[in-house]
């Protein structure tokens, strides 16, 4: 691993230079499985967002005018370094995550898939023609770049989101400015090292570390017209509503709160084994993580049941280990939070069926809470209504699938939702009655891969045009009309 960038006081990235951001200001990023401090990252100011935007707006004026198929060559590049560097890059991401080993590979696949998606650049800018609207007039649509983007990341996915967001921006004209994260800033710096190493030139791709006042000095700078933000709802709310009120384009991916039905006629092993992967793994901590089960009729009883024995037998640790399943949560506030809503929960009157509070890897090394899980939850309780982000399961009881869904649409959260079942009928009932826009049936994270929108609806999305896909390739670009005569 490259030491210089991702060690110590980490730096931002700016015109193909790494350089110390002009604040005094440094976070702590700890390894959450051991409280470890692995680097320190700046909180950068508006100067430094400023260079950021100088550098980009400058690349821009070359890049933009980069052929398409050249471009794409160097995304390909970066494709084959991403791959090369896989265990490395996932290593990083359990390190400054906490997910298991296992899940940051998988993560990195993810994030490779984006760049695979974006270095079709050339096929994905076409635009389109008509030679004959009127007699000897032609008229024809022109994709073009949009100018500097500004992206601004969560914690949960270092690699994933940021690649949702800048091959694809980049793929397709556009110079980057990325502010990942400040409680996993390391990932980032990495990916831009590569990036380099695949022939990127100078200042289209570049990074400023910090938090709040990176955001707002983005949100309102002049030379940034887009920006793509993935993050909390409150903030992403915010970031929508400033955004556009100083008239930018601007896509905002927030929390959720997922429901999983499972139907009496369920394949029931299987559900179990799809739900604890979608409520415990990465810790809870994935905006497609399933935090409510509704157990349909008389499947309740069989289906906890076996819901609370595979819950009891996961593995907790450091996600390094081998064979680790469960990892920490981010840090020891949010572990605090976890167990303040567990108490929250016993207060509301549901039934705690198991307490993660009570699990041996409690210690003060790490920020560990085990998989956790209330029974007897209603729509009137804060655990129902509220984001945990944690290893917390709600379960929801109800009689029919009709209910179910009634239930799942008053959440003002839309991500994901799944259905298992071996009905047909209840599959189609279940997709045209949901106001959800990411739908499962037989599986627990039902997350559309790089080609599809990332499409949450109500308080999980605020914007037109969604994450990836044609989608992203919409955001990304703008067009021309000409419509011309040749007599
Ligand atoms: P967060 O909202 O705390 O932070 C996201 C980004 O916003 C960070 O870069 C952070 O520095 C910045 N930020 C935080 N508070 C801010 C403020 N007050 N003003 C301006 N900027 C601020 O989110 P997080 O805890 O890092 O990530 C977890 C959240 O992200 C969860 O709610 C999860 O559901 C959501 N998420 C959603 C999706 C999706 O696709 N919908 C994907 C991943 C994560």
């Amino acid at each position: 691993m490259t030491t210089t960038t991702t060690k110590n006081k980490l730096k931002n990235y700016i015109n193909g230079q790494w350089i110390n951001a002009k604040t005094e200001e440094y976070h702590q990023v700890p390894n959450p499985a051991t409280g470890e401090v692995l680097a320190e990252v700046p909180l950068s100011t508006l100067a430094d967002v400023d260079d950021a935007v100088k550098a980009a707006s400058a690349a821009y004026k070359t890049w933009s005018k980069t052929a398409v198929p050249r471009r794409a060559r160097i995304l390909f590049k970066y494709q084959q370094l991403l791959v090369e560097h896989w265990d490395e890059l996932a290593r990083l991401i359990t390190l400054e995550n906490g997910k298991s080993f296992n899940e940051a590979r998988g993560e990195v696949q993810r994030g490779i898939e984006c760049v695979e998606f974006a270095a079709g650049a050339p096929s994905l800018m076409m635009g389109k023609q008509l030679p004959d609207i009127a007699t000897d007039i032609e008229s024809g649509m022109y994709r073009y770049p949009i100018g500097v983007v500004g992206g601004i990341t969560p914690f949960n996915f270092p690699m994933m989101v940021p690649c949702w967001m800048f091959p694809l921006a980049i793929a397709v004209g556009n110079t980057f400015i990325l502010k990942p994260s400040e409680k996993t800033p390391l990932l980032a710096n990495r990916l831009a090292e590569l990036f380099e190493e695949a022939g990127l030139p100078k200042g289209v791709f570049n990074i400023v570390h910090g938090g709040r006042e990176v955001v707002n000095s983005v949100l309102e700078h002049k030379g940034i017209p887009a920006i793509s933000f993935v993050g909390s709802q409150p903030v992403a709310e915010y970031v929508y509503k400033t955004g556009t009120s100083h008239g930018k384009r601007v896509q905002a991916l927030a929390g959720a709160k997922n429901h999983s039905i499972v139907m009496p006629d369920a394949e029931l092993d299987s559900a179990v084994k799809e739900i604890v992967s979608a409520a415990y793994g990465s810790a809870g901590e994935r905006c497609m993580a399933c935090a409510v089960v509704i157990a349909v009729g008389e499947v309740a009883k069989p289906l906890i049941e076996k819901l609370k024995e595979a819950a009891d037998g996961l593995s907790i640790g450091n996600g390094l280990d081998e064979g680790v399943f469960l990892g920490p949560v981010i840090r020891k506030e949010h572990k605090e939070k976890t167990a303040q809503y567990i108490e929250v929960g016993q207060q509301e009157g549901a039934v705690l069926l198991r307490d993660g509070r009570e699990d041996a890897c409690m210690t003060d090394a790490g920020y560990f809470i085990g998989p956790t899980i209330f029974d007897n939850v209603t729509t009137d309780m804060r655990i129902w209504k509220e984001e945990i982000f944690a290893p917390v399961l709600s379960i929801v009881r109800v009689d029919t699938l009709e209910e179910a869904i009634e239930l799942t649409n008053e959440s003002d959260f839309g991500n994901g939702a799944c259905l298992f079942t071996e009905s047909g009928r209840s599959v189609r009932y279940f997709r045209e009655n949901i106001e959800v826009g990411m739908l499962g049936v037989n599986l627990g994270v039902p997350a559309p891969m790089a080609f599809f929108p990332f499409s949450g609806w109500k308080n999980s999305f605020y914007g037109d045009l969604h994450a990836n896909g044609s989608d992203g390739v919409e955001f990304y670009t703008r067009r021309k009309m000409l419509t011309a005569r040749w007599s």
